[in-house]
């Protein structure tokens, strides 16, 4: 285990498996359909990447990268598109992968501007989930394994663009961000 991590939450195997699952239940629920997997850049791109690999049938890969406005700490839920997708999804089934539903602002935000562009289906699949810490009541259909509220890292998640590969997702010392 990595010095900084103080706990860790979901083990490599654990991560693993629920994507597997993931992968499963969306390839079986969009059978004949076609697909396109939306990532947030950059946490959810081990997310993204192993999912589509669990997903057995045709899909489509596409990106976005956003940042929040006012203080970086937290979310404020306005959001500005920093890099948008390069589909037109207009009549696409789109399923967005997060990396971690926190306040859920920043992902509200997200599925208001992509509904807007009239896709046939909106979706939404997040590998992590914060416990009891949402603003905003997000539907998410493929909901993601639990984690308290604290600082996470691991599996696409970073502090200060580190600790990204680690390949589990565990709790960051809070000495490290609060030297
Ligand atoms: P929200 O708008 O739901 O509050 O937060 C959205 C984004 O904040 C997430 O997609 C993620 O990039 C970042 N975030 C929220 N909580 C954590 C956390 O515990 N660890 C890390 N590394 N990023 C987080």
């Amino acid at each position: 285990m990595h010095q900084d991590i103080v706990k860790v939450l979901y083990s490599k195997e654990e991560i693993e498996a629920h994507v597997r699952k993931m992968g499963a239940q969306i390839a079986k629920d969009y059978q004949g359909e076609d697909l396109i997997l939306v990532a947030v850049l950059r946490g959810a791109v081990m997310f993204l990447a192993d999912l589509a690999r669990a997903i057995d049938g045709p899909i489509e890969m596409d990106f976005m990268a956003v940042s929040s406005y006012g203080s970086s700490a937290k979310s404020s839920g306005v959001v500005r598109i920093i890099k948008d997708l390069d589909t037109d999804i207009k009549g696409r089934n789109v399923l967005i992968a997060e990396d971690i539903v926190d306040s859920g602002l920043t992902l509200k935000y997200l599925l208001k501007n992509l509904a807007s562009r009239q896709p046939k289906s909106l979706e939404v699949a997040s590998l992590l989930i914060k416990e009891g810490v949402q603003q905003v009541n997000i539907d998410c259909k493929y909901p993601g394994l639990v984690v308290p509220n604290e600082f996470v890292v691991g599996y696409g998640l970073d502090y200060g663009e580190r600790y990204r590969n680690l390949p589990y997702v565990g709790i960051l010392d809070s000495t490290v961000y609060k030297k």
